[in-house]
Parts: structure tokens; C-alpha cells; sequence
């Protein structure tokens, strides 16, 4: 997949902010929010190609679009979800809903609907959700029956019900997950066809600036070449295909949201004074509430480029990288901003702080697109068939990469991470020979494990070889919040390891030394001193304005 010039790219994302800045102030926001109204106008500003053109983005050039790939999707996904989540979901509503075409539509199909897309800035929705199908989408109920002429099919009859589905009372085009009978195929229906109908808005707890609705479709006809692909049964691939860009949009929102809450608490805690100084300067303010927010984030943001790079690269399948980038970022985000609601005290919990709508907000990335019980199931089942299959290297393999990494720069925890990974590798071994994850608890805890430990790995790889350029933070921050989160992944795979291990029955009584235990508390040796670094160069970073 192309990628958008650097240039090109800092231009939309300047041209944004600076939209934002004129037409979408705190009170635009909280007016939006509180009336649980939908923002037409401004996403047909975002979509005009005079104005910014965002529908334009992830639409190949030979198709009348800019082209960008992963890359800049996430730099993009993470401006608008610091803008406001509400109106980037509606945005990311337009991207997933064509995401079905882009990994699975016929050539002349792509440049029917994608081009139309170009020219017309449609509003898409993405149909997948049902009441009874949610994080199981197997279960899906919605039908298409083929209507046959002369023996040939010359299209399909859907009927069923969608839930929870954004862009819902919106769209003009929504691409739907029915049963056909050669099993789950994605079609392509539009606003109007007979037959189909929309629920009235939900009232929601955040993103209230979007809108959601459920679909009623009741024998709605579409033409044989509504179906995406021309191949019945290939639905539930797409959707996975899809999984490897949308959770990483996802991701971004997490990151973005996360960001924008954090920094109005760096700048606060700059403001205000309480017991004697600024907020900023007390320990026990900036390392429980800014500090372990703005490593995790971070460590996520090493993950989500590595992703995106890796996407942009051509690589395909790779819907379990998703899950981890999303898991972790959206877990992140949705902790930071209720970190700062609490680090502005009593005026974070008011409207007009902006921390308490972040927060509502920021809640719905842990859960649409996958939840995150979901992301760690999805993560652990990968991984543990990696185990299997590598007859246990694929972490001792990856370890040995992060040794190079450490020999080459000792400042980034790579050691560290090192360590945690072939301690993964040993937990995984005694999980197998004892048969723990029959315990889906287990399981599941394994995904959060492996997740801290491959984020330790990517997280202190990037702060060596290509440090962000795109959190604002210089490059020995970035050392340093490396190091802390190492530090965090050597001790959760220990720590949380021997915990769930022993819980669960193992039979090893030599698994303390294999985990490392008592390695992984050696390390957290030097964690405060680089926490404060942390805390005075995130000031530095975010001075209040
Ligand atoms: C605001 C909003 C916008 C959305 N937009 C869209 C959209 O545009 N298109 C679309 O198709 N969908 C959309 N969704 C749906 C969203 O993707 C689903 O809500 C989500 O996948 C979870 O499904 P569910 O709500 O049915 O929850 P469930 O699947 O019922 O899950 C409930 C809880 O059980 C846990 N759980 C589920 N299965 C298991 C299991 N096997 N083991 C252990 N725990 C489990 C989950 O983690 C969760 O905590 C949207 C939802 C919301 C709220």
C-alpha cells in the first residue's frame, strides 16, 4: 500500500488543527455532546475536498483519492480523536464501512464504488453487529436469499436486524455481513432501498456527537453485483482482513483521546499550586497520575507504527499485531483520562474541563471494533499457536533479537525486555505441560502478558532505531519511558505469571527461577530516578499555556 508524502501529511494534519481550532472550541463540543446531535455540516466540511477532504484519504489515487496507507491513517485517526472522538467515529465509520471493499471487492467494483466515494463524499456505515451477534459474529442471523432468473442468480433478498452500528441513521451506502448460502458475504446496499429502514439514534454515555443506530432490513433487494467479491462465504475472512487496519484506527483514537486528556493535566499541574508548589512538581501526583499514563501510551504509539509501517509494507494477516496495538492503546487512553479527571481534582469532574467528556468518550474504544477480553483472547490463541508450532523459540528467538538490540544500545531497557520474553517463553512451556489453559481465565491472562512483554520488545527497539517524531517528546524521554515500561513488562510476566500459574494448578516448583523472579525486581533498580525525568521533561513538553 502507498503512503502519503511527509509533507502532504503534515498539511492535512495542520489544515485539520487549524479547522478545529476555528470551528470546533470547547463550547462547540460540549454543545454538540449535550445535544446528542450528529454534526452534519462539519463532516461535510471534513469531507470537501476544498476544505480537507478526509473521505479521500484511504482511497487509492487511480480512484480520484490521496492514496495513504496505515501510516497515515493512524497520524490522522490520533488528530481527530484529540479533536473529538464523537466526529472521528463518524469519520471511521466511512472508512470501515469500505474497508469490506478494499480488502475483498472485483477491480471493476473497487472503481465503481470508490470512485463514486471520491466525487460524492458518501457517509458509509459498516453492518456487522447484530442484537444476538456481537463479539461472536459466527452467530449472525441476517440472511440473503438468492433470487434466480433462468437459472442464474441475478440477485439477493437480505433480511435481519443490525445493532449499535455508527453512521447508522446517516449513511448514504452501508456494506452488510449476511448468511448467503455459501455462507457470510459482505453487500453493499443503499439508503433508501425498499425495504430498509433505521432505529432512532442511542442515547449514549460518550462519542454523543455521533450517531448509532440499529438497521432493519426486510427483504431488501439488491442486484447479484452488490455482492463484494462476487463470491458468496468470503465474509468472515474479509472481516479479519479488515481487523489489521480498523484496530489500529482504533488504536489511534485511544492514543489520540489519551493524549489530549494527559496534556490538559500536564498543563494543569503546572497551574496549580497546593501544599506549598506546583502539582507538577509532587511525586506523588506526577508518578501515579501523568507519568505511567504517558509510558503506556507511548509504548502503544511503538506498536501502532511498527503495525502500520509493517501494513504499508504489503504485509497482510496481520489482525493479532491489531489486537495488541489495540488492546493496549485504547486500555491506555481510557486510563489516562480517568487519571485526569482525578489529577484536576474537583474541576476535572465539571464539563467545562473537558477531562470528564475525554473520559466518557474515550470509554467505547475498550469495547467497538472488539472488546478488550476479546483483543486478549484473540492475542493469546495467536501467540500460543506460535509456541506450539516454534516447539517453543518464538519468544527465545525474539529475545535473542532484543540481546542484539541491547549490545548495540544499553539505554532502552532492551535487556530488560530480553528477559521478559524468554520468561514468556518458560510460562507458555509450563502453561502447555500443565494444561492451564483449559482455565480461560488463564488464557486470557496470558494475552495481557504477552502484550506488555512484545510492547517492552518494540517499545525499546523504536526508541533506538526510529524514535517518534510524532508525540512531541525528544528522543532520550523516549529512552527513559522505554526503560520504565520494560521494567513493568519483566515484572507482570514474573509476577502476574508465577500468580495465575500457581493459581491454576502448576506443578513446577523451580518456576519462580525460571520466570526470573527475582531478576525482574533487580531491575526496577533506577525506576524512580528515570520516572522523574520523565516528569519534569513532560513539562518541558507541555508547558501550560
Ligand atoms: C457506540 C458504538 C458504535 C458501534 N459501531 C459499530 C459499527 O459501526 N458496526 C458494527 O458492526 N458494530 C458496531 N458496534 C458494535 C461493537 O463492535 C460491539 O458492541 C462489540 O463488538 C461487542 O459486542 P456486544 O456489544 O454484543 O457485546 P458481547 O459480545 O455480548 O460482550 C459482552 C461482554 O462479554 C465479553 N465476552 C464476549 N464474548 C466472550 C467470551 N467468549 N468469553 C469471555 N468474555 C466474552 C465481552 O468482552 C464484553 O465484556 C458499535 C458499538 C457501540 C457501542
Amino acid at each position: 500500500m502507498a503512503r502519503l508524502d511527509a509533507d502532504m501529511l503534515e498539511q492535512i494534519l495542520t489544515t485539520l488543527r487549524e479547522y478545529a481550532q476555528q470551528n470546533l472550541p470547547p463550547s462547540k463540543l460540549l454543545e454538540l455532546e449535550i445535544g446528542h446531535e450528529f454534526p452534519e455540516r462539519i463532516m461535510k466540511d471534513l469531507y470537501d475536498p476544498g476544505q480537507i477532504g478526509l473521505h479521500l484519504l484511504t482511497i487509492p489515487e487511480e480512484f480520484g483519492g490521496l492514496g495513504g496507507g496505515a501510516y497515515d491513517i493512524y497520524r490522522v485517526s490520533e488528530a481527530m480523536a484529540a479533536i473529538d472522538l464523537g466526529i472521528a467515529t463518524g469519520v471511521l465509520a466511512t472508512f470501515l464501512g469500505t474497508d469490506p471493499i478494499n480488502v475483498g471487492a472485483t477491480a471493476e467494483q473497487k472503481a465503481e464504488w470508490l470512485s463514486a466515494l471520491a466525487e460524492h463524499g458518501h457517509f458509509y456505515a459498516y453492518g456487522a453487529t447484530e442484537p444476538q451477534a456481537g463479539s461472536d459474529l459466527g452467530a449472525l442471523t441476517t440472511t440473503a436469499m438468492p433470487v434466480a432468473e433462468g437459472g442464474k442468480v441475478v440477485g439477493y433478498r437480505i433480511s435481519g436486524r443490525k445493532q449499535w452500528i455508527s453512521n447508522g441513521g446517516v449513511a448514504d451506502r452501508y456494506t452488510i455481513l449476511a448468511n448467503a448460502p455459501g455462507g457470510p458475504s459482505w453487500f453493499l446496499v443503499d439508503k433508501g432501498a425498499e425495504g430498509f429502514t433505521t432505529g432512532k439514534p442511542e442515547d449514549k454515555h460518550g462519542i454523543r456527537a455521533s450517531n448509532t443506530a440499529a438497521l432493519f432490513l426486510e427483504n431488501v433487494y439488491v442486484p447479484a453485483d452488490r455482492l463484494i467479491g462476487a463470491v458468496e462465504g468470503k465474509g468472515l475472512v474479509q472481516a479479519q482482513a479488515v481487523f489489521g487496519y480498523t484496530r489500529l484506527m482504533v488504536a489511534a483514537f485511544g492514543l489520540g483521546a489519551g493524549w489530549e486528556a494527559l496534556r490538559r493535566a500536564v498543563r494543569y499541574s503546572q497551574e496549580r499550586v497546593q501544599g506549598g508548589g506546583p502539582l507538577s512538581q509532587k511525586q506523588g501526583y506526577t508518578h501515579k497520575l501523568l507519568v505511567p499514563n504517558a509510558v503506556r501510551l507511548e509504548a502503544a504509539r511503538a506498536y501502532i507504527e511498527w503495525v502500520a509501517e509493517r501494513l504499508d509494507g504489503g504485509e497482510e494477516d496481520l489482525a493479532t499485531e491489531g489486537a495488541v496495538a489495540k488492546y493496549l492503546a485504547t486500555e491506555a487512553g481510557n486510563r489516562a483520562a480517568e487519571d485526569a479527571i482525578q489529577a484536576l481534582g474537583g474541576y476535572g469532574y465539571t464539563r467545562e474541563y473537558m477531562v470528564e467528556k475525554i473520559k466518557r468518550d474515550v470509554r467505547i474504544t475498550t469495547i467497538y471494533e472488539g472488546t478488550s477480553e476479546i483483543m486478549e483472547w484473540t492475542i493469546a490463541r495467536d501467540r500460543w499457536q506460535q509456541h506450539l508450532k516454534s516447539r517453543g523459540r518464538y519468544y527465545l528467538d525474539w529475545a535473542a533479537r532484543a540481546d542484539e538490540r541491547h549490545a548495540q544500545s544499553p539505554n532502552v531497557g532492551a535487556g530488560l525486555a530480553a528477559t521478559a520474553l524468554r520468561s514468556l517463553a518458560a510460562l507458555l512451556e509450563r502453561a502447555r505441560l500443565d494444561r492451564l489453559t483449559r482455565n480461560q481465565h488463564v488464557l486470557f491472562r496470558l494475552g495481557e502478558i504477552v502484550a506488555y512483554a512484545e510492547t517492552a520488545a518494540l517499545f525499546a527497539e523504536r526508541a533506538a532505531a526510529a524514535p517518534t517524531k510524532a508525540s512531541g517528546l525528544e528522543p532520550r524521554t523516549l529512552e527513559a519511558m522505554a526503560r520504565v515500561h520494560a521494567r513493568e513488562a519483566v515484572f507482570r510476566v514474573a509476577g502476574d505469571g508465577l500468580r495465575w500459574a500457581t493459581g491454576a494448578g502448576q506443578t513446577d516448583p523451580g518456576l519462580k527461577q525460571q520466570l526470573c523472579l527475582d531478576a525482574a525486581v533487580a531491575a526496577q533498580a533506577g525506576l524512580v530516578e528515570d520516572m522523574d525525568r520523565i516528569a519534569s521533561d513532560l513539562v518541558r513538553a507541555f508547558p501550560a499555556k
